[in-house]
């Protein structure tokens, strides 16, 4: 199935669902960056995690970027998602891998760790980002994910997040968030009967292997609850808004003296893209051009 979210809500709007299938961009991240096993699942989860949180923002570019630092070996990851569908990311340390759970799920609360803390930041598209940080509670992601909405936006909120990689890459990955809109905040049975829904799905990447549509997975959760799915499908991608002209760009902040020296101990330059792995090589006569570009500025 292709990478799409889907939104739907249900008691009377009272509950908000949003679900992601992201396999296709997660085996992108993974063959980009040449992840290990546990960092593919850390970053699919938390590029999954990006787009649920840009899903309910209202501008179109608006964006939601999540950092975590732990005390786990991968060290940190970072995520860029927007609401038009696109996300990007990296981890610190790509090659980390630990032995599987007792359960034979990998060790993802182990790789990122349980002690740090979890960065969200909205842009909502007016130059002013709101930001947030609450510590980590597990490294799983989900949990903190969920933490950090009822923590810091106030919204009692269930979230899966899955990833399933095996000796191809990554074959099923998704996620669903789950929150109780202030209508529904005080109405403790639903909540219940929400968290115990929730606690019987077995993960969420089971139900892609069995072959359920996001809506099918809804319906098994709120089938009986009112349930209306949203009969927009957004389209969801790995991008990274990176080129060679920025590339350019950012060697000319460097300066004159880092530039003349890149001339004439490189003979030229090369920079690596953290979001995406893309590498960008300049040549002596591209920096040479720089150069008299930024001597013509301070001229004038
Ligand atoms: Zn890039």
């Amino acid at each position: 199935m292709v990478d799409q979210l889907v939104r739907a809500t249900a008691a009377d709007g009272g509950i908000r669902v949003v679900g992601a299938i992201t396999t296709r961009l997660t085996e992108e991240a993974r063959q980009r960056h040449a992840l290990s096993y546990v960092a593919t699942a850390a970053l699919g989860r938390t590029m999954t995690a990006g787009l649920l949180l840009a899903s309910n923002m209202k501008r179109p570019e608006s964006r939601v970027n999540i950092r975590i630092k732990g005390s786990g070996p991968l060290a940190g990851i970072l995520v860029d998602a927007g609401l038009d569908g696109t996300v990007r990311g990296y981890v610190d340390q790509p090659a980390v891998e630990l032995p599987l759970k007792p359960n034979g799920k990998l060790d993802v609360g182990e790789a990122v760790g349980s002690d740090g803390y979890l960065y969200v930041v909205r842009d909502v598209g007016y130059g002013y980002p709101y930001s947030s940080t609450v510590e980590l509670v597990s490294g799983e992601i989900g949990e903190d994910i969920a933490h950090y909405l009822v923590t810091s936006e106030q919204t009692p909120s269930a979230v899966m997040l899955g990833v399933f990689v095996e000796g191809v890459g990554a074959t099923a990955a998704g996620g669903l968030l789950i929150q109780i809109l202030p209508k529904a905040a005080r109405d403790e049975a639903l909540i219940e009967l929400l968290e115990s829904r929730v606690a019987a799905l077995a993960g969420f990447t089971p139900l892609l292997q069995a072959g359920k549509s996001l809506p099918q997975i809804f319906e098994q959760l709120l089938g009986d609850m009112g349930l209306q799915v949203f009969p927009e499908t957004q389209m969801l991608r790995f991008h990274c808004g990176c080129s060679f002209d920025r590339m350019l760009g950012a060697l000319k902040l460097l300066g004159q003296q880092e530039l003349q020296s890149m001339i004439e101990q490189d003979d030229g330059a090369e920079a690596t893209c953290h979001f995406c792995g893309e590498v960008y090589r300049a040549s002596s006569n591209e920096l040479e051009q720089l150069l008299q570009e930024l001597q013509t500025e301070a001229s004038s």
